[in-house]
């Protein structure tokens, strides 16, 4: 209420942009420049085994050719530790994040004696072993204290969510045993210092919002507003990645591209210029958001 409007792209650069990707940039562009807001777009290259070197620069080469330009100079996360170890140290001297000892296997352990076998395919809920202190163990990562309940929150397109974090998923990882920083805790420390106010990306991420929203409590900074798009489906039905089939965009044809990503948010195809075709799809957006949201 009250900030002016401002939105982000966020890709990971693990290779180029694809059709689905395309699709999330689109959507969190047309949605700012509706709302006559700001768009930036931020690299997030925190987990660097998975990012491909030169990944960053040709996605904003990509994103450049679609005419969707970062309002402000982009910014990488790999640059941003310092704000990230901040936040955690504020979390750890308010009790609210803890370090923990276990590998997967002792995680695992603990949930099948707890009676709580894991779920294939899915992440393990974590137990909660080291809550209560390391008993000597080393530290490896460092977690955040979940509160009990069920968090609800109000997705634009998908509506009403809700997800009991602390029994699905348990006190997650914000510093990984690995040393990298965490996605939740990235993600959450760089909307709150870029003062995003409409998070705009695709639905495969809705899952994390609840979390996202925990953390944002804990910090005491503002949460979002949040728009989950549509995604594109690979031939196995499932979100469209480089392991299932995606295509790096065709560079050479911006506007068939465009129109593709279009079609996915429901907006008619548009011929001419790539500017144009941006500016009539803003004209069609259909995401509205409602006065005082
Ligand atoms: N970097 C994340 C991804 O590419 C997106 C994060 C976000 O938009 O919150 O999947």
């Amino acid at each position: 209420m009250g900030a002016p409007y401002r939105g982000r792209f966020a890709p990971s650069p693990t290779g180029p942009l694809h059709a689905g990707s395309l699709v999330a940039a689109l959507a969190s562009w047309l949605d700012a420049r509706r709302h006559g807001g700001v768009w930036g777009v931020r690299i997030e290259d925190v987990d660097t085994p998975r990012c491909v070197p030169g990944a960053d620069r040709l996605i904003l080469e990509q994103l450049a050719r679609c005419g969707l330009v970062s309002d402000a100079p982009p910014v990488w996360q790999s640059a941003r530790s310092a704000l990230y170890r901040s936040a955690l140290d504020r979390l750890v001297a308010q009790g609210r994040a803890y370090p923990c000892a276990c590998s997967r296997k002792d995680i695992e352990q603990a949930l099948a004696a707890q009676g709580r076998p894991r779920v294939r395919g899915q992440e393990a809920p974590y137990p909660g072993t080291c809550r209560d202190g390391l008993h000597g163990r080393p530290a490896r990562a460092w977690r955040l204290r979940v509160p009990d309940g069920v968090v609800h929150w109000q997705d634009r397109r998908l509506g009403p969510r809700q997800q009991d974090v602390s029994h699905e998923v348990g006190d997650f990882v914000l510093l990984r045993a690995d040393g990298l920083w965490a996605y939740q805790l990235a993600v959450v420390v760089d909307d709150a210092d870029q003062g995003i106010t409409h998070v705009v990306r695709g639905e495969d991420l809705a899952d994390n919002t609840a979390r996202q929203l925990l953390l944002q409590r804990a910090l005491g900074v503002a949460t979002p507003s949040y728009l989950h798009a549509p995604l594109v489906l690979g031939a196995n039905g499932e979100k469209l990645s480089k392991q299932n089939g995606a295509q790096p965009l065709d560079l050479a044809e911006p506007l068939r591209a465009l129109n593709e990503a279009a079609a996915v948010l429901g907006l008619p195809p548009q011929t001419g210029a790539v500017a144009a075709a941006l500016a009539a799809w803003v004209a069609r957006w259909p995401f509205l958001q409602s006065r005082g949201d």
